[in-house]
């Protein structure tokens, strides 16, 4: 691993910042790619100018550049040190103002009647489309510009897009310099019609155009799905012939409490709770998927498959990706073991309780004064030692890491692994599920229970906002809970869209103050979430706004209305998951998508969520409408991250990946042969340095 300070102009303070956007090492910054490009586009008409774009115009300037009066001056307290500077132009089509910030001296520079090409963002000023801020081109000057592709990277604050760029074209001359080899085998890169490593890596940062782009992307998600794979098999070489040392027995409690449920098991999950019975019995260790969409009812196989573990006198542990889903669980434990006379002990072990909260936990685990143990992350710390585990249950895996599984599937005595259950609501196919979980067998509950209403749905625009508060307000009057949605925490200046501090002050406003309204998201501490969220599931706050944190696996089954602002921000798989927090209970369930958009294509995508509440059917349709042309946008699916590869979208490449795999290993199970060689120091690096780092 080379330092990124050896490059010009990357002190300690840039150092930092390349840190905060997970850049430690030259290699990282080599593999930092695009979020996206920006392609130069050739101007567009003044008329099919578009807010919320950036867009280039050429034409000539009606009115030359003059520093703006305040109209209020004595409002405008904030502004008073900007200095702004208005412009008009025109073109065959219409006019168009525009205005830059702290730029004085283009007054002088810019003459009326001269001709520019200007580009940037359009936005509304009082009530006129403005393009603010442009920069400015000569015609001719654009004219070469046209069509070139820029990288935008993911930054943070502080790091400017230009900085990075710099830091990689250096980083790329070094790399040349020491020309790291081809580690693909020639057999493989020519029948997969793979590109050469070094040409990819410089082209996925700098494409001369979109094919050169496309062929690079092509050779980089391949490597990166073909090296998962790899990794994965060899890691799981070993699991396949892991003797059970944990043989347990069918008990009566599981059955005794299965009759007991207000509710009968749908066949699914009978025939799952089957699959998992028999595998606990069996020679072999189990290494389980349960894969089942939303409000399935995974939640209730896990807690027979805890109990059954209790009962042959193991210690279970289950682990949840966050403090509220983990709490959650546990408290449904509890609940259900106090009602049903079962006098096997659950506990919690979370990363916010105190110290000694904590260590007191440490002690009854050691001592198996509990048995089921139930916590986040915390369940994987180094302190934490079981006494005779034999099972882990990981809850919403794709919000893990590999390893994070792997870490706590080898907490068993001697490290003797223990049975594996794994939940995931991940809407994949069945084929792809087989390769991405390769070592795993998959368990399918494909039914959801008879009680439930399907929820209603429908996408609409912000204009339709007094309605809904109307019907929310009845919901509430009928006893039921709402979840409002928004993307950001709070205000920002790079993107316009709801946020859920000034979001909830607003509601505040407009409900009377016998409506408890709370918000809750990912920066608040976990004590303040637990406890929002607590009060929540006690009724105790009717509306809840919240930012996506409330994504996975919270159950509220009083709470009937879901209302998502700015939906058309979040990637449908997305959309679905979240609206799986309604829809839990008897009642009727409704979801109101907000669409910030009035684009065609956002609603149409919309739309899929309003005619369909299948996950699966929501994922395939998702990928049929982004296409190929989308492969460059931001990540739409949210789920099941690579770091280029997109599971749905490169689903071939997937298989291609596959079959390769299997090809070399068929060949040489340890990749000993001279023209593997190189791949397997590869797989050892990446073994250490990235598999745990992909949420699977
Ligand atoms: P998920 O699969 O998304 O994790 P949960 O396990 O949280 O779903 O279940 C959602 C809700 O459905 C819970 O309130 C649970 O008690 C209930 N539930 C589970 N199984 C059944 C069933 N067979 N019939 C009716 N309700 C069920
Ligand atoms: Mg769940």
């Amino acid at each position: 691993m080379t330092s990124i300070r050896q490059l010009k102009g990357v002190g300690e303070k840039a150092e930092q910042l390349f840190q905060k956007i997970g850049v430690n090492s030259i290699e990282d910054l080599l593999h930092t790619y695009p979020r996206t490009y920006d392609i130069y586009k050739k101007p567009v008409p003044i008329k099919e100018i578009r807010a919320g774009n950036i867009q280039a115009v050429e034409g000539m300037l009606i009115k030359a550049p003059e520093m703006r009066t305040p109209s209020h001056p004595e409002n405008n307290t904030t502004k008073k040190s900007a200095k702004v500077v208005q412009a008009v132009m025109r073109d065959s089509t219409g006019t168009l103002a525009i205005m830059w910030f702290n730029m004085p001296f283009l007054q002088k520079t810019m003459r009326a009647g001269c001709r520019f090409v200007f580009r940037g963002k359009v936005g509304f000023k009082a009530g006129k489309l403005t393009m603010e801020q442009p920069k400015i081109y000569g015609l001719a000057e654009y004219d070469e510009l046209v069509n070139e592709m820029q990288p935008i990277y993911s930054l943070t604050m502080g790091l400017t897009n230009h900085a990075v760029i710099k830091a990689i074209k250096q980083a790329l001359e070094l790399e040349q310099t020491q020309m790291r080899r081809e580690y693909l085998p020639d057999s493989i890169r020519k029948k997969y019609q793979l590109a050469e490593y070094n040409f990819a890596l410089k082209t996925i940062h700098f494409p001369k155009d979109m094919k050169e782009l496309m062929i690079a992307r092509r050779r980089l998600v391949f490597e990166e799905f073909f090296l998962f794979i790899l990794a994965l098999r060899k890691l799981r070489q070993a699991n396949d012939i892991t003797k059970n040392q944990y043989p347990m027995q069918p008990v009566s409690a599981t059955e005794k409490l299965i009759e007991g449920l207000p509710f009968s098991l749908t066949n699914a999950q009978k025939k799952v709770w089957k699959e998992i019975k028999r595998d606990l019995a069996e020679e072999k260790v189990m290494n389980r998927l349960v894969q089942g969409d939303v409000g399935s009812g995974k939640t209730m196989i896990a807690i027979l498959t805890l109990l059954e573990a209790a009962e042959n006198g193991y210690q279970a542990a289950l682990m949840a990706p966050t403090e509220v889903l983990a709490r959650q669980h546990y408290e449904n434990i509890l609940e259900l073991f106090q009602t049903h006379h079962i006098l096997r002990k659950p506990l919690l072990l979370t990363g916010s309780m105190t110290a000694k909260e904590k260590k007191e936990a440490y002690e009854v685990i050691a001592n198996h004064e509990v048995d089921i143990i139930i916590g986040t992350h915390a369940l994987i710390q180094e302190k934490v030692k079981f006494h005779r585990l034999g099972l882990v249950i990981t809850d919403e895996q794709h919000r893990f890491g590999v390893r994070q599984r792997e870490i706590l599937s080898e907490k068993g005595e001697e490290k003797e692994a223990v049975h594996v259950l794994v939940m995931s609501a991940t809407p994949i196919p069945r084929t792809l599920a087989i390769i991405l979980y390769g070592d795993l067998d998959i368990s399918v509950i494909d039914e959801l229970p008879a009680s439930r209403l399907p929820i209603k749905n429908c996408v609409v625009d912000t204009n339709y906002r007094p309605k809904a508060y109307r019907f929310i307000e009845n919901e509430i009057q009928k006893g039921r809970q709402i979840y409002i949605i928004c993307p950001m925490v709070e205000e920002s200046e790079q993107m316009e869209a709801e946020n859920v501090l000034d979001y909830t002050q607003m509601l505040k406003t407009h409900f009377s103050s016998a409506v408890q309204i709370e918000y809750l998201h990912g920066r608040m501490k976990p004590k303040e979430k637990n406890e929002i969220m607590e009060r929540f599931s006690r009724n105790k706050i009717q509306i809840l706004v919240s930012t996506t944190v409330i994504e996975v696996g919270v159950n509220v089954p009083n709470a009937t209305v879901m209302m998502v602002e700015n939906a058309e921000r979040f990637g449908l798989a997305q959309l679905h998951q979240l609206r799986g927090r309604v829809g839990r209970g008897k009642e009727q369930s409704y979801c109101i998508f907000v669409s910030g958009s009035d684009k065609k294509e956002t609603l149409e995508r919309l739309e899929i969520l309003n005619k369909s509440n299948d996950g699966f059917f929501i994922a395939s349709e998702d990928l049929r409408l982004r296409g190929p042309g989308d492969l460059l946008g931001i990540r739409q699916s949210g789920i099941m991250e690579f770091k280029i590869g997109d599971v749905f979208m490169d689903a071939n490449i997937l298989q291609e990946a596959s079959e390769a795999a299997n090809e070399i290993l068929k060949q040489d199970a340890e990749l000993l042969k001279e023209e593997h060689q190189e791949l397997g120091r590869y797989i050892e690096e990446y073994l250490t340095n990235t598999l745990g780092k992909i949420n699977l």
